[in-house]
């Protein structure tokens, strides 16, 4: 069985206090890390005081993109063992907000996945389509060579570890959300897709969350889905009553 994972994408938004307010609230009522992986991807600034503020605690802490390289003249940018010296667990990789304002490309996004494995971070691989690729017939083939592409080279050990996050764009902080059935569709094809490169057996392991407008009104529909393991969550991850019921529907 594959344990549910829900992470929270706080994008650019917060003050430190209030990250640390956030998570000294959440951290005592986060369920057992045996029921639920509960993840929160914060901005780099406060990495390393909220690693600190829940050491101990089922309560992770992640990134939210990275570098590929582990150090050079990379002005403004952070890498995979920077993340790994302060003990960051987790690494968002391949965002659309990323893909598309920063011009990430799946080729980057297959050299941080390399990189954070090499590092021991864990990536959450993400991959969505747009509104008209949606009505052009195009979804199923955008994201199954987006995670495969992401995949490529990692062993069968790596990609079984990954955490792939499908979130359609049109979907996201929208308000829309794909329906439970769109969405585990959708997640079923990247499972075949996964499968197709991988393997039946590691397929079946790997971890593919939604992600896209997920309240705590609908996860529990889209987390009942036979291939929704989990959710990557924006706006609704912000508050702390939010986010943990979020968790409970875990
Ligand atoms: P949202 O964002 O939950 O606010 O739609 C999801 C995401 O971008 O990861």
């Amino acid at each position: 069985m594959r344990k549910p994972i829900i992470a929270g994408n706080w994008k650019m938004f917060k003050k430190l206090s209030e990250a640390v307010q956030f998570v000294d609230e959440v951290k005592g009522q986060v369920p057992a890390a045996s029921k639920v992986d509960a993840v929160i991807c914060a901005p780099f600034l406060f990495l390393p005081t909220l690693v600190e503020a829940t050491k101990g605690t089922d309560l992770k802490i992640g990134a939210q993109n990275m570098h590929f390289e582990l150090e050079g003249a990379f002005t403004g940018e952070v890498s995979p063992s920077q993340l790994a010296d302060v003990d960051v667990q987790y690494v968002v990789l391949g965002h659309s907000e990323r893909r598309e304002y920063f011009n990430e490309t799946d080729e980057a996004v297959n050299k941080k996945a390399h990189a954070a494995f090499e590092n021991g971070l864990t990536p959450i691989i993400c991959c969505g389509e747009t509104l008209e690729e949606r009505e052009a017939g195009q979804t199923v083939s955008k994201v199954s060579t987006q995670v495969t592409e992401a995949l490529k080279g990692l062993s069968k050990e790596q990609v079984i570890q990954s955490v792939i996050a499908y979130e359609p764009i049109w979907a996201i902080g929208t308000g829309k959300t794909a329906t439970a059935e769109e969405a585990n569709e959708t997640c079923g094809e990247i499972r075949s897709a996964i499968s197709e490169a991988f393997g039946a057996d590691v397929a079946d392991q790997v971890r593919i969350q939604y992600g896209g407008s997920v309240k705590p009104g609908n996860i529990a529909e889209l987390l009942s889905m036979e291939h929704i393991d989990g959710a990557l969550v924006g706006g609704a991850s912000l508050e702390p009553a939010s986010y943990l019921q979020l968790l409970e529907a875990g």
